[in-house]
């Protein structure tokens, strides 16, 4: 069976999982990771080969260097398909590649069958688009939230890749590198649970009941655009077509009036649970549970049965 290279950018993450789920229905899997990665996690989830690239010359400089590394494996491998994470760095490691290897790529794909048919989710959800790369192996970028990762366990060989990267490469050196402070709560694109809040929350200080319930049911914190743009919360935190894209077991909105390009991004939440004190928002559609309510009320109540019940 062919191999299928999952590139795995910036350490594992549930993003990672996702693409070696995907990657058993294609073929053997092997990962590509640069430096440190959990290998014991890329074994539980299918990785049977993973390939490590490390050293100064993929740490120190921007994604260019792992563009050719990757480019390189696949020359010498000749997999079955490439999978990338739809992120920033993702992407453009994809596109880099794709120009490479003169190759067709497709970016954002929620599926991808056996015969490497990618499945796209367009214009906020309205729209699903099947395509399939017609020059070269399917290279693909896969967007965050599109499958539940399945666990299969394998042992996975390890292989120290020699790092060949030419000065073009090297034209984006790394300065400095700065942890971004991270609070206790988890990463909203990851979380099981998210709390957005939308333009309905009136103002930043009232955000701190968003926190409340967030912290309370051990979620992430999430925004509409409006409430961002508001400067009720910071940018990164937004929910939607051109936010982030979440997919939790429970999606509470708070305030917020379910537009299409909010619903584009959490819509795939297993359960939605809806405050919002005008019964005709369209949010209410989508809600599995809804309450019709002024959110200043209904939430501390919401709260105090939650910590009665901890
Ligand atoms: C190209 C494009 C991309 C976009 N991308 C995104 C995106 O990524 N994410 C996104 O979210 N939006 C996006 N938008 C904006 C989107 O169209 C909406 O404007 C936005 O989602 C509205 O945010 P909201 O629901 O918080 O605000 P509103 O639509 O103003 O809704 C506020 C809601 O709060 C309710 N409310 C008010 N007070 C209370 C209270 N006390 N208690 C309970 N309910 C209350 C109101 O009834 C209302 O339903 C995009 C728009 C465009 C054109």
């Amino acid at each position: 069976m062919a191999e299928v290279l999952v590139v795995v950018e910036n350490g594992v993450k549930k993003v990672t999982l996702e693409m070696l789920t995907i990657a058993r229905g294609l073929g053997s899997v092997s990962a590509v990771v640069f430096g440190e990665a959990d290998t014991a996690k890329l074994g539980e989830f299918g990785a049977e080969k993973i390939y490590v690239a490390s050293g100064e010359d993929v740490d120190g400089y921007l994604v260019a260097p792992k563009a050719t590394v990757v480019a390189e494996l696949v020359k010498q491998v000749q997999p079955a398909a490439v999978l990338l994470a739809s992120t920033q760095e993702g992407k453009e490691i994809a596109g880099r590649l794709a120009i490479k290897l003169d190759n067709g790529l497709l970016t954002d794909a929620v599926e991808v069958a056996a015969d490497g048919t990618a499945t796209q989710v367009v214009f906020a959800g309205s729209t699903i688009v099947k395509s399939k790369v017609t020059k070269g192996i399917p290279i693909v970028t896969v967007r965050p939230n599109s499958v539940t990762p399945a666990p299969s366990a394998a042992t996975p060989a390890v292989e120290q890749l020699t790092v060949a990267v030419t000065d073009a490469d090297k034209l984006t050196k790394v300065v400095e590198r700065v942890a971004e402070q991270k609070g206790s709560r988890p990463e909203l694109t990851e979380a099981g649970i998210v709390v957005s809040g939308g333009r309905g929350v009136g103002n930043a200080d009232n955000f701190k009941l968003v926190e409340e319930l967030a912290d309370l049911l051990g979620g992430a914190v999430g925004a509409s655009r409006a409430a961002v743009d508001s400067g009720y919360y910071p940018h990164q935190f937004q929910v939607g077509q051109t936010g982030k894209t979440v997919s939790p077991q429970l999606y509470v909105a708070l305030g917020i009036s379910g537009a299409i390009q909010h619903r584009a991004g959490m819509q795939t939440s297993k359960t939605i649970v809806a405050v919002n004190k005008d019964a005709e928002a369209p949010i209410f559609e989508l809600a599995d549970y809804g309450v019709v309510g002024d959110l200043f009320k209904v939430v501390p109540q919401a709260a105090d049965e939650i910590r009665k019940r901890k």
